[in-house]
């Protein structure tokens, strides 16, 4: 077992925790590292090595579950096994398809699109893949995905960490709650800033890791509503304790 880790940030009944803020030291963020490891392990992934596919999941995982997520996924597979044939289709029947997703009508237009953008755009024009992306920096395939249709930065970080193995680290509903109670956040950050933060201070070759564990941390524990402080394993090391 390892000894309890000492309190982060002072705290002050007339002050809050974050009216002081400044960016977490690699030691504040590997305690919470180790924390997790002990309660979650080490999530054990490989890049699939898939792009598009990625890209397109990570669309139809917006406003909804992972479960009519991957309905909705699979249907668009089944219904079209080429992805060719999901763009040059009409968008009502690949609204269809993906239906059980939710905001079908929004999301089977960004996907066509997308799946355009990437047809005129990419270094080989007419081919519909991504796999270029591997071969360049980081920050030259982040900016080449945020310049597709609909596309941010947690998207395109989607597709870099978990297609690629590239460093880049989504900022997901999960991640940036938990990352902000613990102070690891500028308060009132902007949803890039966030991504920048998050990437600074994740330890190199750890991206995975601290990104599915802060996210199962957020699942379980540390929820939006009614965060279960008294019984999560950062408490000690958390300036929010029993403050949200
Ligand atoms: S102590 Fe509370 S606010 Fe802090 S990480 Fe744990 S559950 Fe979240």
């Amino acid at each position: 077992m390892a000894p309890a880790a000492e309190p982060l940030t002072p705290r002050s009944a007339a002050m809050s925790p974050f009216d002081t803020w400044s960016a977490p030291s690699r030691r504040r963020v590997s305690a919470v590292r180790d924390r997790l490891r002990q309660v979650y392990g080490i999530p054990i992934v490989r890049p699939h090595g898939d792009g598009i596919a990625e890209l397109i999941l990570t669309v139809l995982s917006q406003s909804t579950n992972d479960r009519n997520r991957d309905v909705a996924y699979l249907g668009l597979r089944e219904r079209f096994p080429e992805w060719e044939q999901v763009r040059d289709a009409p968008v009502d029947e690949v609204e269809a398809a993906i239906r059980p997703g939710g905001i079908s009508k929004v999301k089977s237009a960004r996907i066509r699109a997308i799946l355009a953008a990437v047809t005129d755009t990419g270094p080989e024009p007419g081919s519909l893949a991504l796999d270029w992306l591997a071969t360049v920096s980081v920050p030259e395939a982040q900016a080449y995905l945020c310049s597709l249709p609909g596309v941010g930065r947690k998207t395109a970080a989607c597709v870099l960490l978990f297609a690629y193995g590239m460093r880049d680290v989504p900022v997901d509903t999960h991640v940036s709650r938990v990352g902000t109670r613990l102070g690891w956040f500028r308060p009132r950050a902007g949803f890039e800033e966030l991504h920048d933060a998050m990437l600074e201070l994740t330890p190199r070759g750890q991206e995975w890791e601290l990104h599915i564990n802060l996210l199962r941390h957020g699942r379980r524990t540390c929820t939006a509503q009614r965060p279960r402080c008294r019984a999560c394993a950062l408490r000690r090391m958390c300036p929010s304790a029993d403050a949200v």
